[in-house]
């Protein structure tokens, strides 16, 4: 199969199922797994925090941080169409009692500093108490400018909050810019990184942030029931797509704007190429092509797209190589 619904579907390589296999292992609830321990302390320095926390996934990431950084009936700002505001099930606001304050987001991915600090709420006792900036890069596989971040970071101090990115793609805008990913994580006071998705490994993400701020999502983590055991055999997955899979980000890219000029040569298909910074292809299918049919004609060739309503995203990982979108370009002619 090959597999343009996400980079979330790439699978552990031969390699990656060897160290996996051979990882020490101990009780990680008892602090004894030597593998998470090493990953923690080895992912906090190259990332420039104090502390590491490896949890299940990138939601349970984005909670733990978001409640660590608020309490009951404090309020986070952050996009409309933040990951962790709208694909979260609100667990902020479920879980923690934390308000969202969305805002638009802007064509760029962020969020406009003047509609922000319209929304921070005065020191008064109608309001929800304004505490925390959460950003999002990439954000629909847009990067955010790096003279923003710096911006966004003058305006949060400015106004005493705290900010969090979800950092999920982090990588991949870090590719994009050709910078360190220090440099992006430089303006926050904790960050998510998801080991998931385009880095390649089965399960697990981190959350970054000060030793305290750390310490309290610990006990956050074990209150949500995420508190794993040998994780260590998922960790050692997470050590190895950090360490070789950060580079090679630049084919998917390269190949994410190959996609896109491939895709506008069907008819009914149009792909704003300018708009393809990182591995994600947003593209609209006019009235005339049905898309669950051509999706369904297309599973049957081995191949799995998304169908949305005349509108779709497609995304280039690992598993998916020059060919494979060849592959896709030429059944998805022959479907029309
Ligand atoms: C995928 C994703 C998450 C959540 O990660 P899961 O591991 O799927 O829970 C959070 N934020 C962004 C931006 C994502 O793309």
């Amino acid at each position: 199969m090959i597999d343009f619904r996400s980079d979330t579907v790439t699978r552990p390589s031969e390699k990656m199922r060897t160290v996996m296999a051979q990882a020490e292992v101990g009780d990680d609830v008892y602090g004894d797994d030597p593998t998470v321990n090493d990953l923690e302390t080895w992912a906090a320095e190259r990332h420039g925090f104090a502390s590491a926390l490896f949890t299940s996934s990138g939601t349970q990431a984005n909670l733990l941080g978001i409640l660590s950084h608020c309490g009951r009936g404090d309020e986070y700002l952050c996009g409309q169409d933040a990951h962790n505001y709208k694909y979260e099930a609100g667990g902020a606001a479920v879980l923690g009692s934390v308000q969202p304050q969305p805002i638009e987001n802007s064509a760029d991915g962020s969020l406009d500093l003047a509609k922000l600090a319209k929304a921070v709420k005065p020191d008064d006792n109608h309001f929800a108490k304004t505490r925390l900036l959460s950003l999002e890069n990439t954000m629909g596989g847009k990067v955010l400018p790096m003279a923003y971040l710096a911006q966004a970071r003058g305006f949060a101090e400015r106004q005493g909050l705290a900010m969090h990115l979800d950092g999920a793609r982090v990588y991949n805008a870090a590719v994009a810019l050709d910078v360190d990913v220090t440099q992006i994580a430089q303006h926050f006071d904790s960050m998510t990184v998801c080991l998931s998705k385009g880095l390649g490994a089965p399960v697990g993400s981190l959350l970054f942030g000060s030793q305290e701020f750390i310490a309290r999502a610990r006990r956050l983590r074990k209150m949500v029931g995420g508190g794993m055991r040998q994780a260590g055999i998922l960790a050692a997955a997470g050590k190895l797509a950090l360490a070789e899979n950060v580079s090679r980000l630049v084919e998917d890219h390269a190949n994410a704007r190959y996609l896109a000029a491939q895709l506008n040569t069907l008819p009914g298909v149009s792909c704003d190429e300018a708009s393809v910074q990182t591995n994600i292809v947003f593209l609209n299918v006019d009235q005339t092509v049905a898309i669950q049919a051509l999706a369904s004609t297309l599973k049957a060739q081995g191949i799995l797209i998304s169908p949305g309503y005349q509108g779709m995203r497609l995304v280039t990982h690992l598993d998916v190589s020059r060919s494979s979108i060849d592959r896709l370009i030429s059944a998805w002619r022959a479907c029309l």
